[in-house]
């Protein structure tokens, strides 16, 4: 079976950490900072054997020089940004092939220009897997620095397209304030007034509230929820005029977002 930890790093960043229960190997999922990563594996007994990086922001690729140093490791990331030490440049559609872990890329432009996503499906190993850095957040998505609207649209529909029960590893522990935000946007869904209860729950207790299923995404975050009615009014409300594509939805609840956060 595969095993995920995720090894926090500065504030609320996770460096996710896959390995199996059959050997001490692992795959690093954008280590912004080496240091937690090196005490965690020593600790364990891991062995790094690749690092993959789904975009170029300094707290997702702040680790590598050292990582790499260290222990001689392939860089997988995007082929658009400039990623230190990167060794295999990914696209959409590109496989990843490590032994035990099939990944296939996919283009996610939006937060960065180049930002990339690892998707594993299912199989007797363990369940479907969605590595998205900072493009979709449990709960809610990234700021838009880089891309446009219509390019992280596309994105998210297109991550919304994967099953149900594909677990989703964002780069952050940002769950409790957007659902905050989810809340205000629909206010009337009782699935978003059930899941804040959860979350909240469980930062009491200091549990993570990542990974989350991406059938829970779709009935609770606002990001993935353009074509529901209540969502669509409200954003409209904020915007002061119609909205009609899916596009000038999802700018119009960012922007929302944008100015609460
Ligand atoms: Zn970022």
């Amino acid at each position: 079976m595969l095993t995920i930890q995720g090894i926090p790093a500065f504030d609320d960043n996770y460096i996710w950490c896959i390995g199996t229960d059959t050997g001490p190997d692992v795959t690093l999922i954008d280590p912004g900072d080496a240091k937690p990563v090196i005490t965690a594996l020593h600790a364990q007994g891991l062995t790094p054997r690749a690092i993959l990086i789904t975009h170029h922001h300094p707290d997702h690729t702040g680790g590598i020089d050292q990582l790499v140093a260290h222990y001689g490791l392939p860089v997988f990331g995007p082929g658009h940004e400039d990623i230190p030490h990167r060794s295999h440049p990914l696209g959409e559609g590109d496989t990843v092939e490590l032994p035990q872990l099939h990944l296939r890329v996919m283009d996610v432009p939006g937060h960065t220009r180049g930002h990339i996503a690892f998707y594993r499906a299912a199989d007797n190993l363990g369940p479907a897997l969605l590595f998205c850095g900072d493009t979709l957040f449990t709960g809610g998505c990234g700021r838009l620095f880089e891309g446009t609207p219509a390019q992280m649209q596309d994105a998210l529909q297109r991550i919304r397209a994967l099953p149900d029960e594909t677990l989703v590893y964002c780069a952050h522990e940002y769950t409790e304030a957007n659902l905050g935000f989810a809340h205000i946007a629909e206010p009337h869904n009782a699935a978003i007034s059930q899941r804040r209860k959860d979350v909240h729950a469980a930062r009491q207790q200091g549990l993570p509230t990542v990974p989350a299923p991406l059938g829970l995404e779709k009935a609770t975050n606002p990001f993935l929820r353009w074509d529901t009615p209540e969502l669509v009014r409200n954003a409209e409300a904020f915007a002061g005029r119609p909205l009609i594509t899916p596009t000038e939805i999802f700018s119009a609840v960012r922007q929302w977002k944008d100015t609460l956060d």
